[in-house]
Parts: structure tokens; C-alpha cells; sequence
């Protein structure tokens, strides 16, 4: 056998030897573990002993590694699979907390305090506020619903004054119901029909293969202000939608990149209604974004406010306070015009789907292909869709993309919770990065009562892939037992990445032995746990 530390070897044959970390990482991927775990300590209060343990990067981060985003795409996919066609009222009762739940609260609480701290200290939390960003949904995902801050922000009292205008449309008598009509065939059959839908933005320019024709009047400005505030079009669709079927209307929903970069939606409605009306609901929805105009620019360049503390910032020339974001909402007069208007496009599709078939599953496949990939990803293009991406990064430079975005200060207002070192152009919100090209939301959006007892299921998958990436599979204990802390990073402790892979390939080689021999035994004797242990593997 060839030995890569045999000097004899010709340099290329050495060079052609695969690198064994990269092995490693290959290996790991195979056997679905996650290649960038994130270090816990566990105090185990009954025996004072502490030990570092390894949590898959999916289940407290927003960016996961391909086996964890693998993994989360089958859980999204058993998800909707399972709310989809539910002939059964969804009981909506929470469930005691789980050990996983409880570590997710703990790991929250410790980003806040850091968060707190660096706060205090002055420093960019920008950071730490994507972390934070990506545990709450993991928080969500952990089968915990609402924020645990509550509703983020106070609503403005004066904000009825900007009320939305109903759009004209047909309107049902609500119902309480969540399920949609069934049908009986003459042979006496039912059957519950359900709705796959794609709504997109209208067009911004002709283009070809994903690509402006002509890149100079394509309305990179209308792409990036659709795209930051899509998701506030889709909640108004599904309110639309909502008041015209007359019943409580259940979704999961997709949002996905176009080739053409802007974002379009996928979306699985339990129950069904006419096709015209669905067509009529996208072409009557619309959101208004009653923000301050940025028509004006007034600091530019070395031109810009100054911050003064106590204070806030003044205009550098005339020593003047820009108006805080309050003030300048509430200068908006009546005849004010929205900052932006948003429609989908005229391009609506509708299918009718019944539970089971072939074609359900399609969507379903269809609803989760592009989970692993973000909004800016590469979608196969080459060097005109590169330049298609940067003229689109561009356009979101300037634009504010939230009530706090220091571009603000680029037309003469404060962003709201101003502080010191704010700069146009420099926001830090994913919204302005290339990854996300202006859609900083979430990408799986599902109705509260879309699933519940399956919901159930959907959580104990998740747990079990949990606690087997622990090593410490469905092994009952005192829930009050452990108290998890994140390790600092550069703990001497946390031994390194590879050693931790390693150990994890092998934990999990064990555990795949141990459920080969359960169902060895289980054969002829219980067939019901043998599809148990399945399951779980
Ligand atoms: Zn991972
Ligand atoms: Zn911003």
C-alpha cells in the first residue's frame, strides 16, 4: 500500500491523495452528522459533573451545514405533508416543555445577556442580533410559538389613521372552521381538495434567462423595495383570502428565489376554492409602506450627521436635530403618498391537489427545493446574472430596509433607536447582502393551525435526531435534571473540531449497530417495532 509520508512517491501521486480532514468531513456528511456543531456545557445537578457536548448547528442556528439543512428539509417536508389535507379540527393545547426546549431558552438568555452587555459597552451588536435572530426561529421550530419578547415592537397608537383600504371583493359569512369542503362523488367517495398556489412580483423588465435585456430601465428600485417588504403582500393575501372563503384558511408556504432574483412564494391552502376567485384575491392585494420619502437625499459623501449623546443626530452645518423616526412619521400629512406601493405580478398560479396523490407529493418535493439554498444563491447563472445580482445589491445600498436602518440618517431623519456610529450604506441587516437580496424574512412560513397533533410528531422527529446526535437516545429523565451553558468561544476545553467529528461518526456508527439489532430481535415477534426503529434511523 501507498504511504502518503513515503518520500519515494512522486510529488503528483502525494498531491493526488485526498486530504484526510476533507475525508473526515465526507464521512460526517454520509452519516448525517452536523460538520459545524455548536459546543453546550451540561451541568447535571444530581452529580455535580459537567462535560461539553456537541449540538447539531441546525438546532440553534439560522445557517445550518448541508446534512443539518438536509435534515431540516425532511422535517419541513413530514410538516406539510402532514397539515395539508387534515380532516380533523387541529386541538390547539400546549405540551410540557422538553429538555431541548428548555437548553433553547438558556442559550437565548445567555445571547441576551451578551448582547446586553456588548450593548452597554457601545459595541456593534449586530452580530449577536443575527444569532439571536436565527434562535428564535429555532425557537419556533423547537415547537414554541410567539416571540419570547413578545410583540417586538409597541404598535403606534396614530397608525389606524393609515389604515389599509379593503380591497373590493367578494365576502363570505366567517366560520370557525379551519377545514376545507369535502365533495362525495355518485359512488359515494369524498374527497377534500386542496390548492397549491404561486404568486410572483410583477415585472420590473423584460428579461431573458433570468437577466435584464436591458439593464439600464430595468426598475431595480421597485425589485428591491417589493422584495423588502414581500413579506407584509403575502400576510395581506392570506387575509384576503381569509375574508373570501369565509373560513379560518390554513397554509405552508415557501418563499423562493426566482431566476430573475426576485422572491415568489409556494403555497399548500387547505381546502379549495374557485379558481377566478384566488386570481381575484392576488390582482386586489396590495400594501401600502407609509414610510418618510427618500426622494431628498441630504447628507452624502463626508456630509453626514453628527451624533451627540443625550442627544441624537443634528445636521453638521446648521447644529440641528434631525427628526426622530417618530416625529417624522407623524409629519406625514394626509396627502402624503406612500413611500411604496406593493402587487404581485399577473403571472397566479393555481392547481387543485387531493391528498395522496402523486401530484401532492410533487408540490411538497417542489415546496422544499430551495429550503437549503438562500434568496442570492447562485442559480446557475454565469457572468450576466453575477452583474444582474450586483446592480440589485446596489439598488438596496441606499434603501432603508427597516424603521432602524441607518440609511435614514441619508434623507434627514434618525432611525429609530438611533445610536452612536450609525453610517448610511452601512447597515448590517442580512437584508442589503447578496445572500438575501433584499428578502430578509423567514422562508418557511406556516399558519398557526396548520398542524397539531402532527405537529406533535413533527417535534419527537426532531428530538429523537436531537438526542441521538447527543448520544443520549429517548433515555428518560428528570427534566429538571441539567442546566445547559454556551461554552465561550476559544474554551480550552472544547477539544478540536476534528477530534469532536470523530467522536460523533463513531457515536453514531454505534447507535446504527444497537437499532440493527433491536430490529433483528423485533423480526417475527413485533412487526410494529421494527417500523419504530426504522422511523427513527
Ligand atoms: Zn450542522
Ligand atoms: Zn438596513
Amino acid at each position: 500500500m501507498t504511504h502518503p509520508h513515503d518520500r519515494a512517491l512522486p510529488r503528483a501521486v502525494r498531491q493526488a491523495m485526498p486530504m484526510a480532514r476533507d475525508v473526515l468531513v465526507e464521512v460526517a456528511i454520509l452519516h448525517g452528522v452536523c460538520i459545524r456543531p455548536v459546543p453546550l456545557r451540561r451541568l447535571d445537578i444530581v452529580t455535580g459533573k459537567s462535560e461539553i457536548i456537541d449540538v447539531p448547528c441546525g438546532a440553534v442556528l439560522a445557517s445550518k451545514c448541508p446534512p443539518c439543512a438536509k435534515r431540516n428539509r425532511q422535517l419541513r417536508m413530514a410538516q406539510c405533508r402532514e397539515g395539508w389535507h387534515l380532516d380533523s379540527e387541529p386541538t390547539i393545547t400546549p405540551d410540557e416543555s422538553n429538555e431541548e426546549q428548555r437548553w433553547l431558552i438558556e442559550f437565548r438568555a445567555d445571547y441576551q445577556a451578551q448582547r446586553d452587555a456588548a450593548e452597554k459597552a457601545g459595541d456593534d451588536t449586530a452580530e449577536i442580533d443575527a444569532i439571536i435572530t436565527g434562535l428564535d426561529e429555532e425557537i419556533n421550530a423547537a415547537g414554541m410559538r410567539g416571540n419570547i419578547l413578545g410583540r417586538k415592537t409597541a404598535k403606534r397608537s396614530r397608525s389606524t389613521r393609515r389604515r389599509q383600504d379593503a380591497p373590493d371583493l367578494p365576502k363570505r359569512k366567517m366560520t370557525s372552521t379551519t377545514l376545507g369542503r369535502t365533495f362525495t362523488s355518485t359512488d359515494g367517495k369524498t374527497y377534500r381538495p386542496s390548492l397549491f398556489v404561486t404568486l410572483t412580483l410583477p415585472s420590473y423588465g423584460k428579461v431573458r434567462d433570468g437577466v435584464p435585456i436591458d439593464p439600464d430601465t430595468y426598475d431595480y428600485r421597485r425589485a428591491a423595495r417589493d422584495a423588502l417588504h414581500f413579506p407584509k403582500l403575502v400576510d395581506r393575501f392570506v387575509q384576503n383570502l381569509r375574508r373570501v372563503a369565509g373560513y379560518d384558511v390554513q397554509y405552508f408556504a415557501a418563499v423562493e428565489p426566482q431566476k430573475r432574483l426576485a422572491p415568489h412564494l409556494h403555497m399548500a391552502i387547505r381546502g379549495t376554492l374557485p379558481r377566478t376567485e384566488i386570481k381575484q384575491i392576488a390582482a386586489a392585494t396590495y400594501h401600502q409602506v407609509w414610510w418618510p420619502s427618500t426622494d431628498d437625499v441630504r447628507f452624502d459623501g463626508d456630509h453626514l450627521p453628527i451624533w451627540q449623546d443625550g442627544n441624537g443626530y443634528l445636521d453638521p452645518s446648521t447644529g440641528e436635530l434631525l427628526p426622530t423616526w417618530d416625529e417624522a412619521l407623524d409629519a406625514l400629512d394626509k396627502d402624503a403618498e406612500p413611500l411604496h406601493v406593493l402587487r404581485f405580478g399577473d403571472q397566479v398560479d393555481v392547481q387543485g391537489v387531493l391528498a395522496g396523490t402523486p401530484d401532492a407529493d410533487q408540490c411538497i418535493r417542489y415546496l422544499s427545493k430551495y429550503l437549503t439554498k438562500s434568496i442570492g444563491d447562485s442559480l446557475g447563472g454565469g457572468q450576466a446574472q453575477c452583474e444582474h445580482a450586483a446592480r440589485m445589491v446596489d439598488a438596496l445600498r441606499y434603501e432603508p430596509c427597516s424603521p432602524s436602518c441607518p440609511n435614514w440618517l441619508r434623507y434627514g431623519v434618525q432611525p429609530k433607536n438611533a445610536k452612536a456610529g450609525m453610517a448610511p450604506g452601512r447597515c448590517r441587516s442580512k437584508a442589503h447582502k447578496s445572500e438575501h437580496l433584499g428578502y430578509a424574512g423567514r422562508r418557511v412560513l406556516v399558519s398557526r393551525k396548520w398542524s397539531n397533533k402532527t405537529l406533535a410528531e413533527h417535534k419527537q422527529d426532531r428530538r429523537t435526531w436531537v438526542l441521538e446526535a447527543l448520544g443520549q437516545a429517548a433515555e428518560p429523565t428528570d427534566p429538571h435534571r441539567y442546566v445547559w451553558r454556551p461554552v465561550p468561544a476559544g474554551d480550552a476545553n472544547v477539544p478540536p473540531l476534528a477530534v469532536r467529528l470523530l467522536r460523533t461518526v463513531a457515536e453514531r456508527q454505534r447507535w446504527r449497530a444497537h437499532l440493527r439489532e433491536l430490529e433483528a430481535r423485533a423480526v417475527g415477534s413485533d412487526l410494529s417495532a421494527t417500523e419504530e426503529t426504522g422511523r427513527a434511523a
